[in-house]
């Protein structure tokens, strides 16, 4: 079978990988700055080089490659191989062409994925959710995203959407979102929001590791620096994890009644704090949840890191190849 090649277009930094869709094995890679302020014909220009020299750096031929996936972080027109709003890369992409570019640049087929579709399409075919049909994913880091396999299948929805879990509402009147609605999961348990939760408890004078450990600089306190309050057994730094996990599980106590999942995968840098996150959400859904048997559900640490998006990626154009 031949290798395909996985791309992970960050606003910082654009990431080649050649992978072995049969195995999930990364085969080879390269990162090299994205450079987005120069705007999106320059990037592009930059990906194919990129993807060429990965090529020849492992002896191969362009024959030997059956494809490209590139994953995106950003809303897109699957069908047109379209970006449509990419928020944080400079002008936000808007009906680009950049299926077609890619493949006009390499002579090889380019298929778009959502960047938290595709980890969540890695983690179900080769990582954390191996042997099951229906899976969760929460990935959480600067914001959360999320993806969906339901009955063996990602789920796309109009135009690959489908599966925001950050945007799940727990709170019809609470803060607002970066999204424009109020009281999205986001507002409440991505990494920006767990600090503010620990410079909140800092600047009100509490007694807490949190402030010893930033040295009451409140622009050093990171979701990792409370974790690592919270394994000290400092009680505050406990809290904050607690409520976090609690609210994600409330959002997958609302996943849990809508697709039944078999498993659900917790990534994202946050998920670095392992038990302290997953311990509470567990707990949130065994209590929320009745109306299926939420003891069947497992809740899983991701286990790809940041190889999930590139595989999955790498997958997803092979099996819109296959459709072909
Ligand atoms: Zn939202």
């Amino acid at each position: 079978m031949k290798k395909y090649i996985g791309c992970d277009l960050g606003g910082t930094n654009l990431r080649a990988a050649l992978v072995d869709v049969e195995s999930g094995e990364v085969l080879h890679q390269k990162s090299i700055p994205t450079l987005a302020r120069e705007g999106h014909d320059a990037v592009m220009g930059r990906m194919a080089d990129l993807f060429l020299q990965v090529i020849r750096s492992v002896g191969m031929q362009k024959d030997d490659i059956g494809g490209i996936g590139i994953g995106v972080p950003g809303v897109l027109d699957l069908e047109k191989g379209e970006t449509l709003f990419l928020p944080n890369l400079p002008g936000t992409w808007p009906h680009v062409p950049l299926a077609d570019t890619i493949m006009r640049l390499t002579g090889l087929p380019t298929a778009l994925l959502n960047d938290v579709r595709s980890i969540t399409n890695g983690e179900w075919r080769f990582g954390a959710g191996r042997g099951v049909d229906t899976v969760a994913v929460f990935a959480i880091g600067t914001g959360i995203g999320g993806g969906l396999i339901v009955n063996g299948q990602l789920h796309l929805g109009i135009g690959g959407t489908g599966g925001e879990l950050g945007h799940t509402m727990i709170d019809f009147n609470g803060p607002r979102c970066g999204c424009g609605n109020n009281g999205c999961l986001e507002a409440y348990a991505s990494g920006p929001a767990i600090a503010a939760m620990g410079m909140k408890a800092v600047s009100q004078g509490l007694t807490t590791r949190i402030a010893e450990l930033c040295e009451y600089d409140l622009n050093r306190i990171t979701p990792e620096l409370i974790a690592k309050a919270a394994e000290a057994e400092d009680e505050i730094a406990k809290d904050i994890y607690e409520k976090a996990g609690f609210y994600i599980g409330i959002a997958a106590a609302s996943i849990c009644a809508s697709i039944g999942p078999q498993r659900i995968i917790i990534g994202g840098g946050v998920a670095q704090a392992g038990e302290l996150l997953l311990d509470p959400i567990r707990r949130t859904l065994r209590k929320r949840v009745h109306i299926m048997p939420v003891e069947q559900v497992e809740v899983v640490l991701s286990q790809l890191g940041d190889n999930a998006g590139v595989i999955g990626v790498a997958c997803w154009a092979a099996s819109m190849n296959e459709q072909i």
